[in-house]
C-alpha cells in the first residue's frame, strides 16, 4: 500500500531534491527513470501537459506517433472498427488483416508478413523463422546469429541476448544461446565469423538507440553478398527506421540492400501498439501451421489502425514531404553546429530520424529543451534524438529551431565556464 495517496504523493515529490527516491509516488514497477510531467492530451506535433503547458514533441514516443497526435484519419479508423469488432481470434480470417499484410507485401521486398504486438516480438519471430529455415532446408545445425555492438533489438530474453548490452543482461540468468556479436564495419570480421552453425546476420539499417549510427552502405552489401554465398538469412530490424521515418517507407530501400526478413512496430500503428515480421516466402518456408502464435497479435483494431496509417504514408506526396523537411531541418541544424562548435560536434541520421551528437552530456541537452518546451530523446554515444512526428510543418520545424538555439547558447555559455565537463567522445 502506498504510504501516502498517489496525487498528493505526484505532487510532494516535485519540490523535494532530485535524489530522493520516486518509486513512492506509484505503483508502477520502477523500471523507468520517469521525468515528472504527465500529458493530458495532443494535437499534431504538440502535446499538451496536465498543467496546460504545451511541449513540442520531437520524441514522437520514440518514433510511433508518427501522424503526429490525434490524427483525424487514425481516430476515423479505429472508431469505426471499434463500433463493428474489435477482436477475434487468429482461429478465424481477419480480412482487415490480409488487406494490410497485402499492401506491406505490395510496398516491399516481402510476401509473408506475421503480425505481433511489439518490437521485440517481432524480432523473436525473425530469429525463429532464420532458425527454422535452415532447418526446414536440412541445415538443422545452423541457429546461430551474427548481431552487431550498438544494436538494439528489444526486452525479451532473447532479444536481449541479440542485443547482447552487457547492462540490460545483468542478472537475468543465463543469456540465451546463439548470437555471436561483432563490430559494425568491418567485413572481414563478419567473414571470419561465420561458422558451419550461422544461420543468419542481424542489422538494423541504422543503430537509432545506440546513438543514430547510419551503417554503411558498402558494408551492408558486403552483408549482403556473405548471407548469399553462405546461404544466411539476412535480417533487418526496421523496428525504428520503418514506416517512413528516413524518408523511405523503410530504410532498406535506400540502401539498395535487401534483406529476407524485416521487423517493423514502432509506427506502423501510428501509437496503436503492435508489431509485424515480414519476409520471403522462401525465408518463411519452415514456418507452418502450428509453429508460431499470438493471441492479441494482428486483431481487426490494430489492422485498422495500420490500415489508416499506410492510407496517410502511401499517399502521393507524403514520403517526398518528409523528405523535404528531413533536408530543410537538417540544414537549419547545420548551421547551429556551426555557431556551436562546443555543444555540436556531429550530425546524424538519414530523414526524421536525426542526432546530434554533442560535447555536452545529452542529458544536459534533454533537460535544457525540456525548459523551452521541446521534448526529444536521448541515446547512445551521448546523441539527442530529434524524432518529430513525419507530418511536422514549416513553422514547426522554425520553432524547434529557435529553442535548439536557446538551448545551446545556454550550454555553450556553462562549457565555456567549466570546459572540463566537456565527456569524452
Ligand atoms: C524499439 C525497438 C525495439 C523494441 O521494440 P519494443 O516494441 O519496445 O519491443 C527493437 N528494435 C529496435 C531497432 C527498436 O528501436
Amino acid at each position: 500500500m502506498l504510504k501516502v495517496p498517489p496525487d498528493e504523493a505526484a505532487h510532494s515529490f516535485l519540490h523535494r531534491p532530485k535524489k530522493r527516491k520516486r518509486a513512492v509516488a506509484s505503483h508502477l514497477l520502477p523500471t523507468y527513470a520517469r521525468v515528472d510531467l504527465a500529458f493530458e492530451r495532443g494535437e499534431g506535433a504538440w502535446l499538451i501537459a496536465t498543467n496546460g503547458e504545451r511541449y513540442l514533441d520531437f520524441t514522437s514516443g520514440v518514433a510511433v506517433n508518427a501522424l503526429g497526435h490525434a490524427h483525424p484519419k487514425l481516430i476515423e479508423a479505429i472508431t469505426a472498427q471499434i463500433q463493428k469488432v474489435s477482436h477475434v481470434s487468429n482461429l478465424f480470417r481477419i480480412p482487415e488483416g490480409e488487406r494490410l499484410a497485402d499492401r506491406l507485401c505490395k510496398a516491399s521486398f516481402a510476401d509473408t508478413v506475421f503480425f505481433g504486438n511489439s518490437g521485440a516480438e517481432a524480432n523473436e519471430l525473425a530469429i525463429k523463422m532464420a532458425r527454422k529455415y535452415q532447418y526446414a532446408i536440412g541445415k538443422p545445425e545452423k541457429y546461430r546469429i551474427i548481431t552487431f555492438e550498438g544494436a538494439f533489438h528489444g526486452r525479451t530474453l532473447a532479444t536481449l541476448a541479440a542485443t547482447g548490452n552487457k547492462k540490460y543482461l545483468e542478472g537475468f540468468g543465463p543469456v540465451s544461446e546463439g548470437f555471436d556479436q561483432l563490430q559494425a564495419g568491418d567485413l572481414d570480421a563478419v567473414k571470419k565469423a561465420v561458422t558451419p552453425e550461422t544461420a543468419a546476420i542481424m542489422i538494423e539499417p541504422i543503430q537509432a538507440e545506440g546513438g543514430v549510427r547510419v551503417i554503411d552502405q558498402q558494408f551492408m552489401k558486403g552483408l549482403r553478398e556473405i548471407c548469399d554465398k553462405n546461404d544466411l538469412l539476412l535480417i533487418f530490424d526496421e523496428v525504428q527506421t520503418g514506416m517512413g521515418r528516413t524518408g523511405e517507407l523503410f530504410a532498406y530501400q535506400r540502401t539498395g540492400v535487401t534483406p529476407d526478413i524485416m521487423s517493423l512496430a514502432k509506427a506502423i500503428g501510428g501509437g496503436f501498439p503492435f508489431g509485424a515480421c515480414l519476409a520471403t516466402a522462401s525465408a518463411a518456408q519452415g514456418m507452418t501451421a502450428g509453429t508460431h502464435g499470438s493471441t492479441f497479435g494482428g486483431n481487426p483494431l490494430a489492422m485498422a489502425a495500420g490500415n489508416a496509417v499506410m492510407d496517410v504514408m502511401t499517399a502521393p506526396g507524403f514520403l517526398e514531404n518528409v523528405r523535404k523537411n528531413a533536408l530543410l531541418l537538417k540544414q537549419r541544424l547545420a548551421e547551429l553546429k556551426d555557431r556551436y562548435p562546443r555543444v555540436i560536434l556531429e550530425l546524424r541520421g538519414e530523414g526524421l530520424l536525426i542526432g546530434l551528437r554533442l560535447a555536452v552530456p545529452n542529458t544536459e541537452m534533454v533537460n535544457e529543451l525540456r525548459n523551452e518546451h521541446m521534448l526529444v530523446a536521448g541515446a547512445g554515444d551521448n546523441v539527442v534524438r530529434l524524432l518529430p512526428p513525419l507530418i511536422i510543418g514549416e513553422a514547426e520545424m522554425s520553432e524547434a529551431i529557435g529553442m535548439i538555439d536557446r538551448a545551446c547558447a545556454r550550454l555553450a555559455k556553462e562549457n565555456e565556464r567549466a570546459p572540463k565537463r566537456e565527456p569524452a567522445a
